[in-house]
């Protein structure tokens, strides 16, 4: 009878895993399909320098509205993409998409655009960046990439020498999700980032946890002392400001300045901008 029981609740745990299996295939399927049906699309969010307030950035963030879904997350998506080989798609989609947009901006203002580990793989990813920001006749200078410490857990002679080169021709990278991956400051040795993204783990307690202030003030101190530009994520409150800006944090981002935007309202939040982000957040 145990014996019985324990079958079943096998078999009751394999056909929920099937379930999730099939829907994560059938997802991939229509993932292929997304880009071309027009169902992909890029946001923007703001980032702004700390002392002046003024918007110096936005990042691209890949959004996928699906007919019967509805929004599908990029936390679930990406990973499929990056299983299903569509990551270059999406990535080089993304990539001019962003150029594109960013073209109208004031020339102050620059794109960043998330990268996966994966598209260095490749090996043709500085010919695509190349290529993109020739074909949009968007400035090297006006873009930058993110990318995460997974990158560089790699370690390949060919990631390093990709960052150099993409770097030589005046793009700049920040390393993104900072903190939340592993031997972090090692990184920080083998390529020397334009920019510092600290995760926004830290940044959700820093107004009410001194360890976290500790956490965030020690980065700073860190990315300053090596060149690097310090920005905080997840900037949710007028307190957090207050306080990443005391201890000299150069520049923030989150839902306190404003959400993610259609790229046509871009326009609109720059001139909200220029009245005062700290008042219209
Ligand atoms: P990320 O690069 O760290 O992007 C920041 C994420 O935090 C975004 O989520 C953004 O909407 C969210 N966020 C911004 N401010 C706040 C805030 O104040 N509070 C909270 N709770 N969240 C905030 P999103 O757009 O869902 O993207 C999630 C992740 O998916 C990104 O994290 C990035 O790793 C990945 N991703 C997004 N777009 C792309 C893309 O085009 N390519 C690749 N490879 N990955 C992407
Ligand atoms: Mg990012
Ligand atoms: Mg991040
Ligand atoms: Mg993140």
């Amino acid at each position: 009878r145990a014996k019985a029981e324990g079958r079943g609740t096998y078999r009751y745990f394999e056909t929920e895993m099937d379930a999730r299996l099939r829907k994560r295939r059938a997802l991939e399927l229509e993932l292929r399909t997304a880009i071309d049906d027009g169902q992909l699309s890029v946001h923007y969010q703001p980032l702004v320098d700390l002392s002046t307030r003024t918007v110096t950035s936005f990042e691209a963030l890949v959004r996928w509205q699906h007919p019967e879904r509805g929004a599908i997350p990029p936390v679930e998506f990406i990973p499929l993409a990056e299983e299903g080989n569509l990551i270059g798609r999406i990535g080089e989609f993304v990539l001019r998409e962003a150029c594109r947009t960013a073209l109208a901006w004031p020339e102050e203002v620059r794109v960043a655009v998330n990268l996966s580990p994966l598209q260095f793989r490749s090996g043709t990813l500085f010919q695509t960046v190349r290529r993109i920001l020739f074909e949009t006749g968007l400035p090297a200078t006006r873009l930058e990439l993110e990318i995460t410490e997974a990158l560089l857990l790699e370690r390949t002679d060919n990631v390093l020498a990709t960052l150099h080169a993409l770097r030589a021709l005046g793009v700049r990278i920040a390393m993104d999700d900072f903190g939340t991956g592993y031997s972090s400051l090692s990184y920080l040795r083998s390529f020397p980032f334009d920019k510092i993204k600290i995760d926004q783990s830290f940044i959700r307690d820093v107004a009410s946890d001194p360890e976290a202030v500790a956490i965030v003030r020690a980065i700073v101190t860190l990315g300053g002392s090596l060149g690097m530009r310090v920005t905080a994520e997840g900037i949710e409150d007028e307190a957090a400001v207050g306080l990443l800006d005391a201890v000299g944090c150069n520049e923030g981002q989150g839902y306190f300045f404003s959400r993610p935007c259609r790229g046509e309202d871009v326009p609109v939040l720059l001139n909200r901008a220029r009245e005062g982000l700290a008042r219209t957040g």
